[in-house]
């Protein structure tokens, strides 16, 4: 513990802390650095003093879009970034972006203003229980019990945010506390806490699993976003390409080994899941994005091996063959100890591959084939065609939406790991603009030069778009397109659109999933001083990418309309198929 000189002022004889500058300098003592949120009564001065002690704060358009930015620092940089509300209403926008972080095992702090401890129950202004409201979203929702007991709870936030299964914590502190001065001699700050501990799976247990990994007749192996939290890429990659085993990367799990590599099958994953003998899980969970484990999207008795630090993860929704519990790096490393003492190789011309690869290319053939239709407006898969073809290989790709996002993810490729942040495991959207921003702020600090590509449903990008004005603020020059349908799924032309409401009015007649057709979105980046393009082909499409990846000065956006009635290509199984036990 020590006394920090910075956040002290001398008052006559005694120097004076205001608790404002005592959560300031507890955050920085616990090395956060990115703070998001939107001020008002009563943290006004908690923003001043993190942005006076060289924290870095962003002010956002909505409490939703901030918390969203901040989850999005956590998961990219394994340090949670912090999202500032304040009380009641502000804090209940940010519940969204809580309760999205700890569904995605991402890190994060949510600190709330409150009302004065002296009104309570009173009808304080926002008066609302907010540590019990926090409980539900978090890990760990607490409201120090004095000035001087702050950096310990910042701390205990912090530490539960990174320790074990990583989520959301919230720290509360009332009205009061802001402008309240202690001696700063009162206020001993917390030591920053240790970097998570790594745990192990226990040794016969890695020897059981390679051993059923040795005798998989179809083996596969999937990489979840829980092993790019982990920053597993060189460990997987390396078990990947020396047993020379099929992996199947989940939504945000790509990148980990890059999209292109000769054993990703992610081109045949229906194919993949429902064949697999074998199964390892590197940080994924058998939940709705991977089918619960259960046929018909799996054979009845296919050996789950589960790696993951949650125990009470091990054993969800299916009794799995062997449970590795533990950091998912430390554990790949183990497997690769058992193949480097006695190695072994998937054989690369089995029935399995054949069956994959075959698979993989008529998959491939069909979307080309979709992506090379000339007819107007475009499909999404011209739409991404074109885009991945001028994709920087290093890029954040950042995409939400139904079709958009379904569509994207299978033709936008990842090389890098954390490359890629969507809906995740809570389905969310909204979260497209606070995710491009947190990635362009750690590109920007970290990676400079690399950019950040926001591929948004129309619909998707209604949740948040006033954050582009907080884009063209700051001078972040994400690419935003709007892949626009003029509708939730699907929409109508304008001529259909006229035409309905020749008879009755929108409320009685317009489809719920229709929003207003041929909507100039790109207007919205115009308006604060971005550049805005509204494109119906793809060589205007091509050109006015070419022209915003040139640009590294500011936000831009791209309104792409296409055909309103869209969809996929067939699918051997719905995303949603119901599973049976
Ligand atoms: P996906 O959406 O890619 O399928 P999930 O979010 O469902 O991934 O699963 C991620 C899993 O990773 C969670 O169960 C979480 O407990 C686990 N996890 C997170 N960090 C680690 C780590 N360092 N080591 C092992 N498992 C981890
Ligand atoms: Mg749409």
């Amino acid at each position: 513990m020590w006394e920090a000189d910075s956040a002290q002022r001398r008052d006559g004889a005694e120097r004076k802390v205001s608790g404002a500058q005592v959560v300031a300098e507890a955050l920085k003592a616990q090395d956060v650095q990115y703070v998001f949120g939107v001020v008002g009564i009563p943290v006004i001065e908690i923003a001043v003093a993190a942005q006076s002690l060289g924290l870095t704060y962003l002010g956002m358009r909505n409490e939703q879009a901030a918390c969203y930015a901040a989850s999005a620092v956590g998961y990219l940089t394994g340090r949670p970034g912090v999202c500032l509300v304040v009380s009641g209403p502000g804090l209940l926008h940010a519940l969204g972006g809580m309760a999205n972080a700890n569904m995605n095992c991402w890190p994060l702090i949510v600190i709330g203003g409150s009302s004065e401890r002296s009104q309570e129950t009173m009808g304080a202004f926002q008066e609302f229980p907010q540590v019990e409201a926090c409980r539900l979203y978090s890990k760990f929702s607490a409201r120090p019990s004095s000035i001087e007991a702050i950096p310990s709870i910042i701390e205990k936030a912090v530490r539960s945010s990174i320790y074990g299964r990583p989520g959301a914590c919230y720290v509360d502190i009332p009205a009061d506390f802001v402008n309240l001065e202690v001696k700063a001699t009162s206020v001993k700050y917390t030591e920053c806490c240790l970097p998570p501990p790594v745990c192990m799976a226990e040794t016969s247990a890695v020897h059981r699993a390679a051993s059923v990994i040795r005798n998989a007749k179809q083996p596969l192996l999937i990489i979840g976003k829980g092993a790019a939290y982990a920053r597993a890429e060189e460990s997987i990659r390396r078990l990947v390409e020396q047993c020379r085993l099929p992996f199947l990367p989940t939504p945000m799990g790509k990148g980990l080994v890059p999209d292109g590599h000769p054993l990703c099958v992610g081109a045949a994953r229906s194919r993949a899941l429902q064949l697999a003998d074998v199964i390892v899980l590197f940080g994924a969970r058998l939940n709705w994005i991977l089918h619960f484990g259960l046929p018909p999207r799996y054979q009845p008795d296919v050996k789950f091996i589960q790696v993951d630090i949650c125990a009470e993860e091990l054993g969800n929704n299916v009794k799995p063959a062997v449970t590795l519990l533990g950091d998912i790096n430390a554990v790949t490393k183990q497997l690769l100890e058992e193949f480097d003492e006695t190695p072994w190789q998937y054989p690369p011309e089995s029935k399995w591959w054949k069956t994959l690869r075959e698979k993989m290319k008529s998959n491939e053939a069909l979307s080309k084939e979709l992506a090379s239709q000339k007819s107007l407006p475009m499909n999404y898969y011209t739409v991404f065609h074109h885009v991945q073809e001028q994709l920087p290989r290093d890029c954040f790709v950042v995409s939400e939406g139904a079709n958009t996002m379904d569509i994207g993810r299978t033709v936008l490729q990842n090389h890098l790991p954390r490359r890629r942040l969507d809906a995740g495991t809570f389905g969310t959207m909204g979260v497209g603009l606070g995710f491009a921003i947190a990635a362009a702020l750690v590109a920007k600090d970290r990676s400079p030069g690399q950019r950040v590509v926001c591929v948004e449903g129309d619909s998707a990008f209604g949740f948040s778009g006033m954050e582009v004005e907080t884009m063209c603020r700051y001078n972040l020059p994400i690419i935003i397109l709007v892949v626009n349908n003029n509708g939730i799924y699907q929409g109508f032309d304008t001529d259909a659109w006229k035409e309905m409401l020749k008879f009755r009015d929108a409320t009685a007649v317009a489809p719920p999933m229709c929003l207003l057709p041929n909507s100039h979105y790109e207007q919205v980046m115009t308006a604060f001083g971005g550049k805005g393009y509204f494109v119906q082909t793809p060589e205007e499409l091509q050109e006015s990418l070419r022209q915003c990846l040139a640009d590294t000065t500011k936000p831009s956006l791209i309104n792409v309309m296409i055909e309103p009635q869209a969809t996929r290509k067939a699918q051997d199984f719905h995303w949603l198929t119901s599973s049976k036990m």
